[in-house]
């Protein structure tokens, strides 16, 4: 496995093709229990785009992500099946809900193989696409890491932009908004009505200047209260982060969290069921240096240690990869 990921001592990190991490291109999923994939779709954004861009330049930067999380010790490649199962095949670009359909296709050709889908954006409209795929059986709780509540009502004459998904999945019955925390929510509202959703929904909101206040260790409590014992999604969106750390997004919302609380309160997340995740809205055309996408894949690579630890728990109670 290791010799034909390329991440071994023989390989220099700038060669052969860039896949996320440097994860084997799997176009099976079946012989994968995580399949990292690239959704390069920005038709669901109202204002500045180019996230369409995001997967490939996440890979690119990924090639500088090593196997061994340096705080927890874990190897995620040596606990499960982890490879790169390439870019959902957007047919129909000028059609956001038909190219949302290509999502929903992609991943549940991942969820019914077995696979755990990580994807990289991407704008935020393809959450709603990834958990119609996922969550189609039963709601899931979620952790969500943005600025951004992600819960108007529509934008622009749309009600699928990436400012509307997760209100789409309560009201499609795929996320359970009383399982649901959003951290970092700042930046001022042309309306009040997508706060008010999130708000009288059920969901929890933590602004930035509680997160401040209470410090990434107390907000990660509060996440685990929220989410509970039941399958979590998490979903990180890199305007979450200060544009000090991540100018390359198209909203970006300045007094936002630093790289070092986001990394920690992804870790925090550790012992969730989780079932899957995304980070999105890196956008390369607004990141000359190519920061914004490494830390996309950094952000990445914390998920994908707390996902392998779940399927790996998961295989010992059920005796099978995913659910
Ligand atoms: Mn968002
Ligand atoms: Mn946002």
């Amino acid at each position: 496995m290791e010799e034909e990921c390329g991440r071994g001592e023989s390989s220099p990190r700038y060669a052969g093709i860039a896949t996320f991490m440097r994860a084997p291109l799997v176009r099976d999923p079946a012989k994968l229990d995580i399949a990292l994939i690239g959704v390069p779709f920005d038709g669901g954004v109202e204002n500045r785009p180019g996230q369409r861009h995001g997967p490939r330049e996440i890979r690119n930067m990924s090639s500088l992500i090593r196997a061994v999380h340096h705080v927890t010790g874990v190897n995620p490649y040596a606990l499960c099946r982890v490879g790169d199962m390439g870019d959902v095949a957007i047919t129909n670009a000028f059609d956001l809900e038909a190219s949302h359909s290509d999502i929903t296709g992609f991943i549940g050709r991942a969820h019914s193989a077995g696979a755990v889908p990580l994807c990289a954006g991407g704008d935020h409209s393809i959450s709603l696409p990834i958990f119609r795929a996922i969550a189609a059986d039963r709601p899931v709780g979620m952790v969500h890491i943005d600025a951004h509540t992600d819960t108007c009502n529509e934008e622009l004459g749309s009600r699928f932009t990436h400012g509307t998904p997760f209100r789409r999945a309560v009201e499609e019955g795929l996320l359970n908004p009383e399982r649901t925390v959003q951290i970092g929510i700042r930046g001022a509202q042309d309306s009040e009505e997508g706060l008010a959703f999130s708000l009288e929904s059920g969901m929890r909101v933590i602004f930035i200047e509680e997160f401040t206040r209470l410090g990434a260790e107390a907000v990660i409590a509060e996440a685990r209260r929220v989410v509970g014992d039941g399958p979590t999604y998490i979903s990180f969106d890199v305007d979450s982060l200060d544009p000090a750390f991540a100018p390359g997004t198209g909203t970006p919302e300045v007094g936002g969290m630093t790289t070092i609380e986001a990394q920690a309160l992804l870790r925090g997340l550790g012992g969730l069921d989780l079932i899957g995740g995304d980070v999105v809205e890196v956008s390369p055309p607004f990141d000359p240096s190519g920061n914004t996408a490494l830390v996309g894949a950094t952000m990445m690579y914390e998920i994908l240690c707390i996902l392998a630890e779940s399927v790996v728990r998961r295989k010992k109670s059920n005796g099978k990869a995913t659910k």
